[in-house]
């Protein structure tokens, strides 16, 4: 199973209103006609800081302006922008470590209590399939798992027996919590998440490229990918390369501020 994000949301920004507001002091402001709606608000917000607009702005373009901010550490403009992913085919060892994002961050998952995992598939670890003994064991581990779980179930329905319709909902839950226990960490999730470029960009510094953590490794890339392309000024000091072995990595260099 492979790795699958979705990007879902992106940045709009309503530029005509943005215009009516500057037109309330006679202001004018000289837009980059290269830039895309997630580095246009960074650059609006960092514009309104300074009011530097008309005769005040610079003639840096929009990625220079971005640069000069990021430079600076005037970040929490980044935060004015968001983009939503739905991610399928990642472990839940790998979302227990994603949630851990706190800030400019929002999670929502497949729950075990909700959902019936009787079927539900596991994330092998890329690589392990050169090694047959590893992989063996890991099979097997995770088929007795999924065994246990729906024994569980099964010898759990009678709770089910006579519980009043209004009651089922809680009852059903109630199972599931009490076998979801013997799932392991490689099970598949979902994960619904947002998160402003500020958040986005921090976490590509600390967990897109540690060597040992290829799920996060992959899943860093799959989510940088499309942000390069959707606001390249907000991302570009960030690079996607390939390992020896293929496996992603996300590499953060300096910033090249243009003078
Ligand atoms: C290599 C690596 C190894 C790790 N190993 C472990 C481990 O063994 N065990 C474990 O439990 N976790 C581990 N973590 C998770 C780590 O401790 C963080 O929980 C996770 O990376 C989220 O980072 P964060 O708290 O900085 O992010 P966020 O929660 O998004 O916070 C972002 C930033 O906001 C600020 N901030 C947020 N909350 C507070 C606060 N309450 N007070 C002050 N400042 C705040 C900090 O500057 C923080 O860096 C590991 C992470 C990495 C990258």
């Amino acid at each position: 199973m492979t790795v699958a994000a979705y990007l879902v949301c992106r940045p709009t920004f309503d530029v005509t209103a943005f215009l009516r507001f500057l037109a309330r002091d006679t202001l004018t402001w000289h837009r980059s006609p290269q830039a895309r709606p997630g580095e246009e608000i960074v650059e609006a917000a960092g514009r309104v800081c300074y009011l530097s607009f008309g005769e005040a702005q610079s003639p840096r373009t929009n990625a220079e302006y971005i640069a000069h901010l990021l430079e600076m550490g005037h970040e929490s403009v980044l935060e004015h922008v968001t983009w939503s992913f739905v991610l399928a085919g990642v472990s839940r060892a790998f979302t227990h470590q994603l949630v851990r994002h706190r800030v400019g961050f929002a999670f929502s998952q497949l729950s075990q209590q909700y959902h019936d995992e009787r079927d539900a598939k596991f994330v092998e670890p890329l690589g392990l399939d050169a090694f047959p003994q590893a992989r063996a064991a890991w099979e097997r581990a995770t088929e007795a798992a999924r065994r246990a779980y729906r024994d569980i179930l099964d010898s759990l329905h009678v709770l089910e027996t006579g519980t009043p319709p209004e009651l089922r909902k809680e009852t059903r839950r109630k199972i599931r919590s009490m076998a979801r226990g013997v799932l392991p960490n490689a099970i598949e999730t979902k994960i619904f998440v947002t998160a402003n470029a500020r958040a986005l960009r921090y976490f590509f510094r600390v967990r897109g490229g540690i060597l040992g953590d290829l799920e996060m490794r992959q899943v860093s890339a799959a989510l940088l990918a499309p942000l390069k392309a959707e606001a390249p000024a907000l991302f570009s000091d960030y690079e996607i390369e390939t390992l020896s072995d293929g496996s992603p990595i996300v590499l953060h260099r300096e910033l090249q501020v243009p003078h």
